[in-house]
């Protein structure tokens, strides 16, 4: 084989996610900001830290904005700030990645798996609804795939019960509901700049947004040691879980691209949507009155060991969220709450295609023409309805 048929295959095959494509014309900026970082020695914390912070609030719309460590931590000190803890049950959707729910183990409470939307696979009112109780201290309300939630229809059910939402927005920067942007949607919000995300740091990091003066506060002292107005006041047992100068500086250079790379990744979406429409591929559901910001392009098939397989043969790449609900997953066998049919389901069926801002037409016409092709003469459906998550409900 030649170098040049060699190169012809590279340039052919479709990654699920290219993130050295999205940073090539970053570097010189990427390195000014060591530069600058160097500097001025404020590694932890400081000016881009605080730059960050008010950029990013102003961003989300709102008050105020707490960098930490990770969307992970975001979740736990927000939990904490709220005094939530042992004999409180958070709902949790079962469709998320793990990270939501561990947060609120971390803190010694119980997340409540709950069902979600079958359009959507979000959370909505009538699971929520159904799952409060007693001991229900907040709702996790998951924008997952970059979609919001419709947190309006959730606070229908929730304000008058005095119960919190607070959104884990860690795949949704800049998406927005009813023209609100997320991480202005609750009582309080968390972001991941995990690199692969819509917007993020070259390692981790993440934030906390809320328009409550006292949350903000409080979990700036949690974050940073329990430490009060003096560096060496320890007014509560605190933890450390700080956004980096670095990482704050790298996040700078990169959030004036994020609303342009969200609207490309949505023109993506519409034409993965029109190409394969007519085909046995079921896109999540777009609400009218959200705009997304399309993390991931999941969709369901019938058979999607199957077909994976055939895009993988075509070079294409494609990935799994989540193949395994969390009330599924072992860590979490304590809080199993049964049978959840619409996640169960969907478990077995989605899959998530290439989608990244960067993605060129070339690539884009690939995926479609290969989806085409796989499912034109498939009818999708291999006889049966993919594989089927163990009813435990007789167990
Ligand atoms: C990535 C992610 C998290 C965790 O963020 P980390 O920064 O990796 O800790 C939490 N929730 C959701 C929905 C995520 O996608």
């Amino acid at each position: 084989m030649s170098a040049q048929d060699e190169l012809q295959i590279i340039d052919d095959s479709v990654p699920f996610y290219a993130l050295d494509l999205l940073h090539s014309d970053l570097i010189d900026s990427f390195h000014r900001s060591l530069d600058d970082v160097l500097r001025s020695s404020a590694f932890i914390g400081g000016p881009m830290v605080e730059r960050f912070e008010a950029i990013w609030a102003d961003f989300c719309s709102v008050e105020n904005a707490i960098g930490v460590a990770n969307g992970t931590d975001a979740i736990e000190l927000v939990l904490r700030a709220l005094d939530i803890g042992p004999g409180d049950e958070v709902i949790v959707p079962a469709n998320t990645f793990v990270a939501t729910a561990s947060a609120v183990v971390a803190v010694g409470a119980s997340p409540c798996f709950v069902d979600v939307d079958p359009g959507t696979l979000l959370l909505q009112a009538d699971n929520v609804r159904a799952a409060i109780g007693p001991r229900t201290a907040a709702v996790l309300a998951v924008h997952l795939y970059g979609q919001p939630v419709d947190v309006v229809g959730l606070r229908s059910v929730t304000d008058r019960l005095g119960i919190p939402i607070i959104e884990d927005a860690a795949q949704a920067h800049g998406a927005e509901l009813y023209g609100r942007r997320a991480g202005s949607l609750g009582v309080a919000a968390t972001f991941s700049f995990y690199p692969g995300k819509n917007l993020g740091a070259l390692g981790d990091g993440g934030a906390i947004t809320t328009n409550d003066p006292i949350l903000a506060e409080r979990v700036r002292v949690l974050a940073n040691h329990g430490r009060g107005r003096n560096h060496h006041d320890h007014v509560e047992i605190g933890r450390n879980s700080r956004l980096d100068g670095l990482q704050a500086a790298f996040l700078l250079a990169k959030l004036p691209r994020l609303l342009d790379e969200n609207a490309r990744r949505r023109a993506i979406a519409g034409q993965y949507r029109d190409a394969l429409h007519g085909l046995p591929i079921e896109f999540v559901t777009q609400r009218h009155d959200a705009l997304s910001a399309v993390h991931l392009m999941v969709a369901q098939v019938s058979d999607r060991a199957w077909f994976q397989d055939q895009l993988a043969q075509r070079e294409i790449g494609t990935s799994v969220h989540y193949p395994t609900p969390c009330h599924r997953q072992p860590a979490f066998a304590a809080y199993t709450p049964g049978y959840l049919p619409v996640v169960e389901r969907a478990a077995g069926r989605i899959v998530s295609l290439p989608m990244f801002p960067h993605l060129s037409e070339a690539r884009i016409a690939r995926v479609i023409d290969a989806v085409t092709e796989v499912l034109s003469n498939s009818s999708g459906s291999r006889g049966d309805d993919g594989p089927m998550i163990t009813d435990l409900r007789n167990a």
